[in-house]
């Protein structure tokens, strides 16, 4: 396997020590330092600057801006919201049999089913331990309706759009659960909007150790 190691470059650390210790200081002075070309040099500010090491001010300079880079690294994770990573919700109506919902399972790849009701307002979810379970009995699995089995409101634990993916990961965690649905609260109930699993977790995670 490969690991990508995210660090700074020994010319990145010098560009840093040269700020830190002089700033403000044009890329024209760093260059010189460094007997470097202001061209060779560009693509280092560039990135130090769009990682939040450094800040740049026309006509003035480069500044060190004092932040480490686990700082950085949490201030980039307040800023992911449950938006930026949401998920096509499945959904199934609450009076569809233990055999369907498992039809659906496979059909659609996912782990987690929410259910609704006629008015598609959020009524329970489903997961893939449910569905075995219910398995096990000896019902005839066609005719048993999922909202017998299904974990139901209001013992949903639910996210909006709005919400920081951070704390939607220490949800998940906390309740021992793989998916959250991503609801819009109207005065009648919840309507499912979204869907948040372990694997939207990750992309962000991977995405943020990419940047
Ligand atoms: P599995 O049971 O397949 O490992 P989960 O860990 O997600 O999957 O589910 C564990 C239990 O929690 C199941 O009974 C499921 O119905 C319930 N559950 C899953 N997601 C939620 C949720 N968002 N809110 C409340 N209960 C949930």
């Amino acid at each position: 396997m490969v690991v990508r190691k995210i660090e700074l470059t020994k010319r990145q650390d010098q560009i840093i020590k040269i700020v830190k210790e002089q700033g403000p200081i044009t890329g024209e002075q760093i260059a010189d330092q460094l007997n470097l070309t202001r061209a060779t040099l560009r693509p280092d500010l560039s990135i130090l600057t769009m990682a939040g090491y450094l800040d740049a001010r026309p006509r003035v300079g480069y500044f060190y801006t004092g932040k480490s880079g686990t700082q950085l690294l949490t201030e980039n994770l307040q800023k992911i919201h449950v938006r930026d990573y949401t998920s096509i919700p499945v959904v199934v109506k609450e009076n569809v049999s233990v055999y369907d919902a498992i039809v659906t399972m496979f059909l659609e790849d996912v782990g987690t089913l929410f259910v609704v009701d006629q008015n598609s307002l959020l009524v329970g979810v489903l997961s893939r331990k449910d569905l075995l379970r219910a398995s096990l009995g000896k019902q005839e699995l066609t005719t048993l309706p999922i909202n017998i089995i299904m974990t139901r409101m209001p013992n949903i634990t639910m996210c909006e759009m709005d919400d920081l993916l951070i704390d939607i990961a220490k949800l998940l965690i906390d309740k021992q659960i793989d998916a959250l649905p991503v609801v819009r609260k109207s005065d009648k109930g919840y309507e499912v909007i979204g869907r948040i699993t372990k694997t939207n977790i990750t992309k962000a995670f991977v995405a943020l150790g990419n940047e």
